[in-house]
């Protein structure tokens, strides 16, 4: 017997098969044997212990751009000599230049001078990396993220620049760092109505908490929305973690602190 089932733009005549158990449990015992994250320094420091007091200095994606590229989410932990300048004034807007000396209003950059870090400050935003090539040249971006600029679409807008440039989405790499999690980003429902006007939303991306407050997954609506600008997940080096559950790593804006962290990328020459 056929089943049918209609979803968007698709028809199947098969009824979906449940993944067996030793199959739903793969991806958890593969992220077990290979964490997403390297504890490594970063290769401009390399006289610098990997380690602080047992703390990362650095957290680098996982993917590899088919270029030479350094890239990183800095820590508590991180020497100010490895950070760039500070460039941007960011003020949770869709704004993203072309990085130059020039200081500017903005909440990301992009470069394809070789030899130019370029990066954004958060404490419980999200730091977005992209690098790619166009017309085999490499091509970077940094772009902060809150969630007015995630509603409002600045990871659509960074992505457009890149195919501005000549960039294909399916190779683009990217990765969102650190930044406060589901777990303790209780918001007010006005956030969610921004978000969810954003044609990839989905219901589980919140959730209402022990407070009867919703919570609102940041990283989750981002992935949403590269997915639906046609990024691939392989080339995915996201850093999952939680601004204010790991204090001692990171500095988190609703946990009182006046430091940022900052993610940051150069093209090597
Ligand atoms: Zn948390």
């Amino acid at each position: 017997m056929h089943f049918t089932t209609v979803t968007t733009g698709h028809v199947s005549t098969t009824p979906p098969i449940p993944l067996p158990a030793c199959r739903r449990l793969a991806p958890l015992r593969r992220s077990l044997a290979h964490p997403r994250i390297l504890l490594v320094e970063h290769c401009y420091a390399p006289q610098v212990k990997r380690l602080y007091n047992g703390l990362p200095r650095m957290l680098i994606p996982t993917v590899q751009p088919p270029f030479p590229l350094s890239w990183g989410f800095s820590t508590r932990q991180t020497d100010a000599s490895q950070l760039p300048d500070r460039m941007l004034a960011q003020i949770h807007g869709c704004g993203i230049w072309e990085a130059s000396d020039a200081r500017r209003e903005g909440d990301g950059h992009w470069t394809q001078e070789p030899g130019r870090r370029i990066g954004i400050r958060v404490a419980d935003c999200v730091p977005i990396l992209l690098a790619g090539l166009v017309h085999g040249e490499p091509w970077v971006a940094a772009l902060h993220a809150g969630w007015r600029g995630a509603s409002s679409g600045i990871l659509r807008r960074g992505i457009e620049c890149f195919i501005e440039r000549g960039g294909i989405p399916h190779d683009l790499y990217f990765a969102f760092g650190p930044c406060i999690q589901a777990c303790h980003f209780e918001v007010g429902p006005e956030v969610i109505e921004a978000a969810a006007h954003d044609t990839a939303w989905r219901n589980d991306l919140a959730y209402i908490g022990s407070t009867g407050k919703p919570h609102l997954d940041l990283h989750g609506l981002l992935k949403a929305q590269a997915a639906d600008m046609g990024l691939n997940p392989q080339k995915d080096g996201s850093v999952k973690r939680c601004t204010l559950c790991e204090r001692d790593t990171f500095y988190s804006y609703r946990g009182g602190d006046q430091g940022r962290q900052w993610g940051w990328a150069e093209i090597q020459r």
